[in-house]
């Protein structure tokens, strides 16, 4: 499986990441109770971490759930490693500041033309008890419809 995501995610930063182009990203498979997470220590540690429960997931899912993480990495060098520690004390203590991330991220995601992927995956975790409680978080399957099409990415 960790050479399944590895590929996956090597060829969407070559195809759609050209800002972490040069920078390490591990790839990690472990067993946890969400799909996936991003994690940077600065300044050169970069971490995706996926989850085992995600193995039976189609190259197609499994794409949506790379390309969010990406997105998360890519938003995270964006701001500074200052701004990133401010965002990290922020996002541990506020609903509001993770329901702002995960929709950036989100949208971000559409914005790279991973808009029908990410659509497959939100239908799976919309039914996946472990995700009930952060849901909210997220776009709804209609609003990453909504807006791939509308900015000509569907
Ligand atoms: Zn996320």
């Amino acid at each position: 499986m960790r050479e399944r995501v590895r590929r996956i995610g090597q060829k969407l930063i070559d195809e759609s990441f050209p800002i972490l182009h040069g920078m390490k990203i591990h790839f990690i498979v472990l067993r946890f109770r969400f799909f996936a997470l991003s994690v940077w220590i600065p300044p050169f540690i970069r971490f995706v971490i996926i989850s085992r429960r995600t193995r039976n997931f189609s190259d197609e899912v499994l794409t949506g759930i790379l390309a969010h993480e990406l997105c998360h990495q890519e938003r995270y060098s964006g701001m500074g490693i200052g701004g990133y520690m401010k965002f990290v004390a922020r996002y541990t203590l506020s609903n509001k500041t993770r329901t702002d991330e995960e929709r950036a991220t989100d949208t971000l995601t559409i914005e790279k033309g991973y808009g029908r992927n990410l659509y497959e995956l939100t239908l799976l975790s919309q039914n996946d008890k472990n995700h009930k409680s952060i849901l909210d978080n997220y776009l709804t399957p209609e609003e990453i419809k909504t807006y791939s099409m509308s900015i000509g990415k569907w």
